[in-house]
């Protein structure tokens, strides 16, 4: 029994290798050789009396004795040190997917640096992650989070370990730097995110935009790489791209959308925005059926910044409320220009995510509804993913301007979640395919397929269908075979100003005083 209690002994010198396990070691060694020399002098005895089987029994519980504290304290001690190593882990693990978490990436910086071995940061997010946590609640979202967590880390390569940052922000460490390995990685992210996600009955699309940055080639410091990461994977965002290298040049960007908002927010104090017109066709008969307002805002150069440029940074503050009241300011002062050519047309304003959540809305749009004067309408274009935030609200955001007149289209249709529930339960009248699906459709089996689809699925709703970016006529041609009622493009006009609208009917020398305008003749 001794010798069995040396095992567990020795097993808690291992792990505690401190001097009091080691003379208790030391004495269990001693009680065994005393025991044997007990053995060896009972076994001399010729009799037995019966004080040695009394000390025998005590000494045989005695042995007894120390298997049992020997194998407790050895069960106590691992049963300690699975505590801290689950302790360890709960602080180093993400709660949700199990994934390594940022403390734990932290760590592994510091620990790579150390060693100071060349290797690369990815910081990925997740695109349109968003939406679905907003449109369909936490727990949909989290279920996402962890499925998109595990086939992440299924798919990558062995050199690439994953960790989540918190929210839809995931990062890996690749113990490479050459650029073809680091690809790979790359590659593999985006293999796993390439099929939705089965969520009980929903079907889940995410993608992920991916920066990178290099140790020690761009940054020496673990708080450097992680803002060069972060800079480079806002840019991977931004330009809808696979992935992007840092360079410096980011960085002046990040700048440059600093100085935006603050030009922005001026801007809209001297009111430096112009808004342009672009003509919507009827595909029917080529008469003009109504115009889009996109905003325009003027450089001092005489050149402008693109819209794509500034009203994302506006939709990511109140700015963008304000820019959509000057819309509709001006909108209501061109009616009455409109009215003066004497052609009736439908107006188009962009709503953004955020004016569907402003409390002012309502009051607003019916200022513009009430217009009667006017022989304008009005009609609202809103993207899938500004409808899914707060639904409930926009709901009923949507029914109370519907009830004043107001009428409301899904803007780049196609590229958000394309659903049938908004389709059914939204009072939309109209849907506007976006152009990635227009410009190759003679061409792009696919996308001709998709738009097929959608003017089929309009058509039953009894919805109106737009297909935006139409630039050659071998499309209007298709579109007109397939049914679609509305086209709005370069091949029939780009956005111009209203003094150019004035000059683009007087040029043609012909302003029909009922609302159809021959495009034919005005426009080509
Ligand atoms: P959008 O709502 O999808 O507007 C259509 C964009 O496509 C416009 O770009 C228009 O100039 C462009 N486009 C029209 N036809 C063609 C074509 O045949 N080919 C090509 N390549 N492009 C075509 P723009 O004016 O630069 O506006 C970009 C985006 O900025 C708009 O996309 C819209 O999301 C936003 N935006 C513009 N004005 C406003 C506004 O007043 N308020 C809000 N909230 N957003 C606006
Ligand atoms: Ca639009
Ligand atoms: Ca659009």
């Amino acid at each position: 029994m001794l010798v069995f209690s040396l095992r567990s002994v020795n097993e808690i010198c291992i792990k505690d290798n401190t001097s009091g396990w080691r003379i208790l070691r030391a004495l269990i060694i001693f009680f065994v050789l005393g025991y044997m020399g007990i053995f060896y002098y009972l076994c001399k005895q010729s009799d037995f009396i019966i004080s040695d089987v009394i000390f025998c029994i005590i000494m045989l519980f005695g042995g007894a004795f120390v298997v049992l504290v020997t194998r407790l304290s050895l069960l106590s001690l691992l049963k300690v040190e699975k505590l801290i190593i689950n302790e360890r882990t709960i602080a180093l693990h993400d709660s949700l997917t199990g994934l390594p978490n940022r403390q734990y990436l932290m760590n592994s910086l510091s620990h790579h640096v150390k060693i100071g071995f060349p290797f690369s940061l990815l910081m990925i997010d997740l695109n349109r992650f968003k939406q679905v946590n907003d449109a369909l609640g936490h727990y949909y979202g989290d279920l996402l989070l962890i499925e998109v967590g595990n086939n992440v880390a299924e798919q990558l390569p062995h050199d690439a370990q994953l960790f989540r940052l918190g929210g839809d922000e995931f990062a890996v460490i690749v113990t490479q730097s050459e650029l073809p390995k680091v690809e790979e990685t790359i590659n593999a992210i985006h293999h796993a995110l390439e099929s939705a996600f089965c969520i009980e009955s929903y079907d889940l699309l995410v993608g992920a935009s991916v920066g990178v940055s290099h140790y020690p080639s761009q940054a020496s410091e673990i708080g450097q790489l992680l803002q060069q990461a972060d800079i480079a994977m806002y840019a991977s965002k931004k330009m809808a791209t696979e992935y992007t290298l840092y360079d410096n040049t980011l960085e002046s960007n990040a700048v440059e959308k600093v100085n935006i908002s603050a030009s922005l927010k001026r801007a809209i104090e001297n009111q430096e925005f112009e808004l342009w017109y672009q003509p919507i066709i009827n595909l029917s008969d080529n008469n003009l059926y109504g115009v889009e307002a996109l905003i325009r805002w003027p450089r001092t150069d005489g050149s402008y910044t693109a819209p794509n440029l500034f009203i994302h940074i506006a939709e990511q503050t109140t700015l963008i409320n304000q820019i959509t009241d000057w819309v509709m300011l001006q909108v209501s002062k061109d009616m009455e220009y409109f009215d003066s050519l004497s052609v009736s047309l439908c107006i188009h304003i962009n709503l953004s995510a955020k004016d569907l959540q402003d409390p002012k809305l309502i009051e607003k749009t019916s200022a513009l509804l009430k217009n009667n004067l006017s022989s304008q309408q009005v009609m609202f274009e809103i993207t899938e993913s500004a409808m899914m935030t707060n639904i409930e609200q926009v709901k009923t955001t949507m029914a109370v301007i519907t009830a004043a007149g107001g009428t409301f289209s899904i803007d780049d249709f196609g590229t958000g979640f394309s659903s049938l529930e908004l389709l059914r339960d939204l009072p939309v009248k109209q849907i506007k395919i976006d152009r990635s699906f227009i410009s190759n459709i003679h061409h792009k089996d696919a996308d001709l397929a998709i738009v097929k689809s959608v003017i089929f699925l309009s058509q039953h709703l009894e919805c109106v269908v737009v297909a935006e970016g139409v630039e050659q006529l071998e499309t209007v041609n298709i579109l007109k075979s397939l049914g679609c009622d509305l086209a709005q493009g370069y091949y029939y006009a780009k956005p111009m100003p209203t003094k150019d609208f004035r000059n683009f009917i007087k040029n043609k020398g012909h302003i029909p005083h009922d609302k159809a305008l021959q495009i034919n003749e005005l426009i080509r």
